[in-house]
């Protein structure tokens, strides 16, 4: 078995996937190692909300026309807030109309995370090691090593850590990751509904938490609905009808009659920022290096932002005769962790702020929705965010 690689990408979910295809147009050498059979389909009823610089790195990798029909463009998003049953009047409406492009594009996860498989899986230059766990990880001075449970020792200059929110080679590492549970969790799940969605994603700040909206292809719709903990195992328990009768009683009749056509399944929701992005010959992508709130949508575009730039990072590298692993790893670091920071502050600011039923608070709240929407300039960056057009973008993504 070859044991000698340029880079060794530890975690194949959508991070690992993508970076495993990028590093491979860029040339390089990959071994991509999961301890889960990746072919296997997994029980994920997300769907990502993937910004214009998510799309255009897609398209350069030649994967975008495999998700064709799959696809649903967003063209403008409603922002809404209050109790449940007693949303205000007072909403933002960011118009994506007016643009050239969609702002986002909707994609189911299982959609995207097998035709990245199959993509993986057609070059020649990524060896897939599946079903596979690291049990040791040596950063040596010279090379990098990983020893899987087979007993098999892989080399190579660059080890990269895609293995998720529990990394264990942040692990091995000793990187701190101080991680905040909000006792939030979302609840996701796919509907039906009567009336035309029209391109259109709705996000209703709640006292419990965001309830999502997102349009999806063939008119149904992706609900993420984040509340307390204890509210969402209790809406778990409930018999379909009543569950149904609690998401009509939160999305009112915006979409008219609706139907839930999957299973909804529910996701802890926690703030987890790496304190360093690199150490030695490792590099932390993904959720691996931060976990947000999924309420602007951008936890996986942060992920492929990462590996956009340590691509851009490498590839400089190796065109100046440099180690890919040495010390121009912490440009890495400098460029990915203060984007990342910046849209952990926000989202954990914006919860903070809306999943408060003090009173002050909310009128504050509607005061602070006025300024926005009478504040173009403020919207065009909200905008801009959720399109990926803020901070440096790496090659891959223009
Ligand atoms: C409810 C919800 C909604 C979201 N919506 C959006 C959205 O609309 N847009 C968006 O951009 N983001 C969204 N996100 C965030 C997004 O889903 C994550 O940021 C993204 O999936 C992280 O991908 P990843 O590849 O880094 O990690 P993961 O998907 O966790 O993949 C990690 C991989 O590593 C493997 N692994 C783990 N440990 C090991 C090990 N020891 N050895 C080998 N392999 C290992 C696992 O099997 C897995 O394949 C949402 C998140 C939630 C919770």
């Amino acid at each position: 078995m070859k044991t000698q690689f340029d880079i060794i990408i530890v975690g194949a979910g959508h991070v690992g996937l993508i970076a495993a295809l990028a590093s491979a147009q860029a040339g390089f050498d990959v071994a991509l190692i999961d301890r889960a059979d990746i072919k296997a389909p997994r029980e994920d009823s997300r769907a990502s909300t993937l910004a214009a610089s998510s799309v255009a790195m897609l398209k350069n990798l030649g994967l975008w026309d495999a998700l064709s029909g799959a696809v649903q463009p967003v063209h403008d998003m409603m922002i809404g807030e209050g109790r449940v049953g007693d949303i205000s009047p007072l909403s933002l409406h960011f118009n994506g109309q007016n643009r050239d492009t969609p702002m986002a594009h909707m994609v189911e996860n299982e959609i995207l995370r097998r035709a990245c498989v199959d993509a993986v899986y057609s070059k020649s230059s990524i060896t897939i090691l599946t079903e596979a766990s690291v049990t040791d990880f040596d950063n040596g001075a010279d090379t990098a090593t990983v020893t899987l449970d087979s007993g098999a020792v892989l080399r190579a200059p660059l080890i990269v850590a895609a293995d998720g929110r529990n990394s264990a080679m942040r692990r091995f590492a000793a990187i701190p990751a101080p991680r905040r549970d909000y006792d939030q969790s979302a609840i996701v799940f796919n509907i039906s509904h009567s009336v035309p969605h029209g391109g259109v994603a709705h996000q209703l700040f709640l006292t419990g938490g965001p309830f999502a909206i997102l349009p999806m292809v063939n008119n149904t719709a992706c609900i993420v609905w984040s509340d307390k903990t204890r509210a969402v195992d209790a809406a778990l328990a409930l018999p379909p009808p009543a569950f149904k009768a609690e998401v009509m009683r939160r999305m009112g009749d915006v979409l008219g009659e609706i139907e839930i056509t999957t299973t909804p399944y529910s996701y802890p929701l926690t703030l987890q920022l790496a304190e360093q992005y690199t150490q030695g010959r490792l590099a932390l992508i993904g959720d691996a290096a931060h976990v947000i709130l999924p309420l602007a949508g951008q936890g996986l575009n942060m992920g492929l932002r990462d590996a956009a730039a340590l691509i851009d990072v490498i590839t400089t590298a190796r065109g100046s005769g440099l180690d890919i692993g040495g010390a121009i790893l912490a440009e890495y670091g400098q460029w990915r962790r203060f984007d990342n920071n910046s849209l952990a502050t926000m989202t954990d600011a914006l919860n903070l702020l809306f999943s408060n039923p003090v009173a002050p608070l909310r009128h504050l709240r509607r005061l602070g929705l006025a300024a926005v929407d009478s504040l173009p300039m403020v919207g065009a960056f909200f905008v801009s965010e959720a399109a990926g057009e803020t901070g440096e973008r790496a090659s891959l993504m223009r």
